[in-house]
């Protein structure tokens, strides 16, 4: 190969390189799923102030409308151990497995990873001196609790729950 046909064909070869790298149909396709994901939500679910105080207990109403908080080691989920899921009090919504639950030694229910990503909401939460992140039901906004990054693998994460938020489903 003489030094011309060499460019000529490397030239040829970036062509086609960056053709397969983006064909404008799958980049296209792509970014419309990406877009058709993001905008599938949940069903909010929507009750007055009034209607959440006449459904829920009022250790329900307190932990999940005004974002209370249990007192440590007081839940009976955290002795749960059966192979089920965990539902949001308020709307039924499937927040947590029972696969992802683990013994953090901290007296609340805790998980490395919710169900569903988009089952739950994030928020930063400024109310004590540490910045936290709160955790809130994605369908009705019920206040769940916090998530930490010093959970076990392979998330990292901790999902520090009110057992009052949550009912168990055995499987
Ligand atoms: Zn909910």
């Amino acid at each position: 190969m003489n030094r011309r046909s060499f460019i000529e064909s490397f030239a040829m070869f970036g062509v086609a390189a960056a053709t397969l790298q983006r064909p404008p149909f799958f980049t296209s396709f792509a970014q419309t799923m990406e877009k058709t994901k993001a905008k599938v939500p949940l069903n909010k679910l929507r009750k007055s102030d009034e209607e959440w105080k006449r459904i829920l207990t009022p250790d329900q109403y307190f932990i999940t409308r005004q974002a209370g908080t249990e007192a440590p080691y007081s839940s009976p989920l955290l002795n749960i151990h059966d192979s089920g899921t965990f539902e949001c009090v308020c709307c039924d919504l499937p927040l947590f497995s029972s696969k992802t639950k683990f013994e953090s030694g901290t007296g609340w229910p805790s998980f490395w990873a919710p169900i569903d990503k988009r089952n739950v909401l994030e928020r930063t939460d400024h109310t004590l001196s540490e910045t936290r992140t709160e955790v809130l039901c994605a369908r009705c906004d019920a206040h769940l609790g916090h998530v930490f990054n010093d959970g076990p693998m392979p998330t990292g994460l901790r999902y520090c729950m009110n057992g009052v938020a949550l009912k168990f489903t055995s499987n």
